[in-house]
């Protein structure tokens, strides 16, 4: 097998899922083949499967188990994982260590909590969290107090919608105010709004 092809089998670090964790999608996708599962090593991969260009997709390669015979796609590990994430941040609040190479970085605060990964900082500012492995100190965001109304369920949806309409029409804060017409939106609702759009931006 090329390096290239075999480099698709080795495992990426998968922070997100836990602490030392790795991810392979590339092996035999038989449960009845000795070869389903991750292989010990790459040298274990290069002996259990052969590696050959895709007679349809010409630009895909997948690869074949010696011992079943059966082939799969080969997939890259690193888009699955990339993928993995975007979804998880769409899906569930994201916080992780901003420090490069930090044995945290890319695990979770809101999934994984703890003494030995991250910890309370301040007392007085319950959005400060420590990271236990680094210390470094980092803000995990602050609710922006956007509460919805039952007598009205769509109405803070329609508050932002029209509010990124009159942002991207590039109206100031005041006028856009005086348009909205909607006395639930004082000055600070506003900013608040302003900056629960800018987050939902990033995430995109
Ligand atoms: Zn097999
Ligand atoms: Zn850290």
């Amino acid at each position: 097998m090329k390096d290239i092809d075999l480099e698709a089998f080795r495992p990426v670090a998968f922070p997100e899922i836990g602490p030392d964790k790795t991810f392979n999608a590339n092996f035999c996708r038989n449960p009845m083949c000795p070869n389903f599962g991750p292989a010990a090593d790459l040298d274990d991969y290069a002996d259990r499967y052969s590696v050959v260009r895709d007679d349809v997709i010409r630009t895909d390669r997948r690869y074949v188990c010696k011992t079943c015979r059966l082939s799969s796609r080969l997939l890259s590990n690193e888009s699955l994982h990339a993928a993995y994430v975007w979804f998880k941040r769409q899906s569930i609040p994201f916080a992780t260590c901003p420090a490069e190479g930090c044995g945290n970085a890319g695990v979770n605060v809101f999934e994984h909590w703890g003494p030995d990964r991250y910890w309370y900082d301040n007392r007085n500012r319950s959005d400060i969290v420590r990271c236990v492995k680094c210390g470094t100190r980092f803000s995990i965001g602050q609710a922006l107090r956007l509460h919805g109304d039952r007598a009205d369920p769509k109405g803070m949806e329609r508050r932002l919608t029209a509010i990124f309409k009159h942002v991207r029409l590039g109206l100031g804060l005041r006028t856009s105010i005086a348009l909205l017409e909607d006395p639930a939106v004082s000055e600070p609702t506003y900013l608040r709004a302003v900056e629960r759009l800018s987050c939902k931006m990033l995430d995109y």
